[in-house]
């Protein structure tokens, strides 16, 4: 029998899977070329004899966030969201340049952005404006929440509402604590699939979670690092909104903003229109897409 479902859950090679009416059955990819994500909406088979369901195909996707690997090649993380929320604390420390790339993979795919400071009562002795004046320069709106005093959590409600989002940062920022304030019984989902079929903690577990006032979210596992695919990344601006907005003034189309006469991007980045800190993320994010690149060569000369 065949059916449509979505994908509630992905880990490994499993995934949990949610038909029309609301059914949740466990499932495989058939196939090893069909990488199924959270988030997909796919065509099952269900196989009566082995009491399995089988993922025969993945319906087309409204977008995709795709990350590279290390030898350069794309890998979907997640699918079908319509925004992002990149999350920061005070604690861990902030790799702003993770939040970058985050960002410029979002855009890249067409997916809207925010970023969102959590834990914002542990802020004694920092400044804020230090950690999002280049993204709200770069046009990003900014939320600041506590899931410890629940301040701001009513406007990230608002955000949210409607939408599928994904929470994205560094392992300890406070994801999960967010979801399990959002959505009232997320724990007992997200316990179960953290583990692995021999009892380790998986890393590679996401899953989504519907919101009570329309939406949801899903949670995805904490990230040392992110290199968005650069197959998706915007040639132009690598996905950073005001290097796009600026680089309509330069000499060159193909202006890489880096070394070329008549640069638009260096020269407002020279002049302090163009926060310094998001111009360097820029440039670093230009060579990982250089190397990714290189990376890539011999596999795609065997093609
Ligand atoms: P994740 O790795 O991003 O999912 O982060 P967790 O949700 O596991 O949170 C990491 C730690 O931060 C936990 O000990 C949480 O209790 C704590 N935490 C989460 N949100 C807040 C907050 O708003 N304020 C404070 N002070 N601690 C928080
Ligand atoms: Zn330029």
């Amino acid at each position: 029998m065949e059916f449509d479902a979505q994908v509630i859950a992905a880990y490994g090679r499993h995934v949990r899977l949610r038909d029309a009416a609301g059914r949740i059955v466990q499932g495989r990819p058939f196939g090893r070329r069909l990488q199924v994500v959270c988030g997909d909406q796919v065509r099952c088979e269900e196989d009566a004899a082995h009491a399995e369901v089988h993922v025969t195909e993945i319906l087309p996707r409204r977008s995709v966030l795709a990350r590279a690997t290390l030898r350069g090649t794309a890998e979907p993380v997640v699918a079908n969201l319509s925004l992002l929320v990149a999350v920061m604390a005070p604690a861990p420390l902030p790799d702003l340049f993770i939040i970058d790339r985050y960002l410029c993979a979002a855009s890249s795919a067409g997916i809207r952005a925010l970023v969102l400071v959590n834990k914002v009562d542990m802020l004694e002795g920092f400044d804020l404006a230090v950690l999002t004046d280049g993204f709200e320069a770069a046009g990003y709106d900014v939320l600041a929440c506590s899931v410890e005093t629940g301040q701001g959590l009513e406007s990230l409600r608002e955000r949210l509402q409607n939408e599928t989002s994904v929470f994205v940062g560094q392992s300890g920022v406070g994801k999960s604590s967010l979801i399990r304030a959002l959505v009232p019984g997320a724990e007992l989902v997200t316990g179960e699939l953290d583990r692995d079929a021999e009892g380790r903690h998986t890393t590679t577990s996401s899953s989504l979670h519907d919101l009570p006032q329309g939406g949801a979210v899903i949670d995805s596992p904490g990230v040392r690092d992110f290199a968005p695919a650069i197959e998706s990344l915007e040639p132009r601006s690598l996905g950073f909104p005001e290097v796009d907005r600026l680089s309509v003034d330069c000499r060159f189309a193909d202006c890489q903003h880096l070394q070329e006469p008549g640069c638009a991007v260096r020269s407002a980045a020279e002049s302090e229109r163009l926060d310094e800190r998001r111009y360097e993320s820029y440039r670093r994010l230009r060579r990982l897409h250089a190397d990714l690149k290189a990376a890539q060569g011999p596999a795609r000369r065997r093609d």
